[in-house]
């Protein structure tokens, strides 16, 4: 028996047994690596998927199968986009009458032609609703424009009386 084993026992075995064990250790130590990585990246317990994958080759089977479908990384960029369109939503806003998408200084929805906006009697700028004064010049809001025609002040009487003493000379 143990000559039978001497025989199989070459050097050339040895060599060749060693070579298998070390790609084997390293390939396991690379799947526990792979796994542990992963599980961070995805952004679920790592520590429990580490002592896992310690289970030679079932526990990184058991990690494929298990694993979360979205990395961590992806679901970051999908918050961010969502917050963006958010943004881009408060920016252009839409009309109360009928929903049309509109800019924030629109003063017309240009579907409905609901007016969304007042604008200053005196420089047309585009008010908010509820403001009751222009900031740009500082008109009350519904104030009729500044030319408001008639004016009492009259420069009669000085006028006659110098004339009147232009006649006394
Ligand atoms: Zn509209
Ligand atoms: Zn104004």
């Amino acid at each position: 028996m143990s000559e039978l084993l001497s025989q199989l026992w070459t050097p050339e075995m040895q060599a060749a047994f060693t070579v298998v064990l070390v790609l084997l250790v390293i390939l396991y130590v690379l799947s526990i690596v792979w796994v542990v990585r992963d599980a961070y990246l995805r952004g679920t317990a790592w520590y429990i998927w580490a002592v896992v994958s310690l289970v030679p080759v079932l526990g990184v089977i058991a990690y494929c199968l298990l694993r979360p479908p979205l990395l961590q990384l992806d679901k970051d960029e999908q918050e961010l986009e969502i917050a963006l369109k958010q943004r881009q939503l408060m920016k252009y806003g839409e009309c109360a009458a009928c929903g049309y998408p509109v800019e924030a200084d629109f003063v017309l929805c240009p579907n409905c032609h609901t007016q969304l906006k007042n604008l200053c009697m005196r420089c047309n700028h585009a008010l908010e609703p509820s403001w009751t004064v222009c900031p740009y010049c500082a008109t009350p809001v519904g104030a009729p424009a500044a030319s408001s025609g008639s004016r009492p002040r009259r420069s009669g009487p000085s006028g006659s009386r110098r004339s009147s003493g232009g006649a006394q000379q």
